[in-house]
């Protein structure tokens, strides 16, 4: 049964110039899967609390896990920690939760990678799990939807992924409002021809995890299953 851990702020990394991502030491840490969640507690002086889920960024690493926030307007808990969190200060975690939305990396099939925004967070720890596999791992296809170039989060992961000119790990940036100059996609919203892939098909048994905010999610996933994947091989997670 999972318990609140004490979590301290070790170091933050920017990801755009609201988001970022928070390096944690978490005691007694069990480990974790990619694309599992916290749930992350802070508490006030006066003894109020206020909980919201997080997911986890980095593969498994001791007692280290990364979390990254995007600050939602007038929220409660992500403006704080994404820009007044200090390092040094300490929460309360609890997990890792989830076991449905997971890649194992044993498994063999073809991965289909569909983020909306800061849903990309899960799906990072799962493409730098990939990435520690080197050749022995299966293709792995990021379809990355953002509104500008300025939203785009880890962008040291995907500039090694571009780089590596790897054709079993790629990525895509989707943008939906302003591209970079020269990007070959046109601005817009997620297509059936952004996740119609060669080597992703239904045929290939892919597996495909979906995640972002709930629109985003309900119509990448429709667009899956109308492309003819078997639903139960569509994971998606909403943030809310
Ligand atoms: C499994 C899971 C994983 C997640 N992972 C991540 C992650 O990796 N990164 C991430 O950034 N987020 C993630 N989230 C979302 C996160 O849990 C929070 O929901 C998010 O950070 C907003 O929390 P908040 O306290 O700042 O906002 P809240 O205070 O909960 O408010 C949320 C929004 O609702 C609005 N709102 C609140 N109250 C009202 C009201 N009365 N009337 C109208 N509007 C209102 C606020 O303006 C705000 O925009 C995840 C969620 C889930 C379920």
């Amino acid at each position: 049964m999972s318990q609140w851990r004490r979590a301290e702020l070790r170091a933050v990394t920017p990801e755009s110039d609201t988001a970022r991502t928070l390096h944690l030491t978490v005691d007694g840490w069990p480990g974790h899967l990619p694309g599992q969640h916290v749930d992350l507690r802070l508490t006030a002086d006066d003894g109020y609390q206020a909980v919201r889920s997080y997911s986890l960024s980095a593969p498994a690493d001791g007692d280290r896990i990364e979390i990254s926030v995007q600050p939602a307007p007038r929220g409660e808990v992500s403006p704080y920690l994404a820009a007044h969190f200090p390092v040094g200060a300490a929460v309360e975690v609890k997990g890792p939760l989830g076991g449905w939305f997971v890649w194992k990396p044993a498994r063999p099939e073809p991965v289909l990678l569909v983020a909306g925004g800061s849903g990309i967070a899960p799906l990072a720890a799962m493409l730098r799990s990939r990435l520690d596999l080197g050749d022995d791992g299966p293709p792995f296809h990021l379809a990355y939807s953002l509104r500008d170039p300025g939203q785009r989060w880890f962008g040291p992961l995907l500039d090694t992924i571009a780089k590596a000119e790897d054709p079993t790990v790629t990525a895509a940036c989707l943008y939906t409002r302003t591209a970079p100059p020269g990007h070959p996609r046109p601005v817009g919203r997620i297509t059936t021809a952004d996740l119609d892939l060669p080597g992703f098909q239904p045929a290939d048994a892919t597996l495909a995890f979906v995640c972002g905010p709930t629109a985003f999610v309900e119509k990448a996933a429709n667009l899956l299953v109308h492309l003819g994947h078997r639903p139960d091989r569509v994971r998606t997670e909403r943030f809310g």
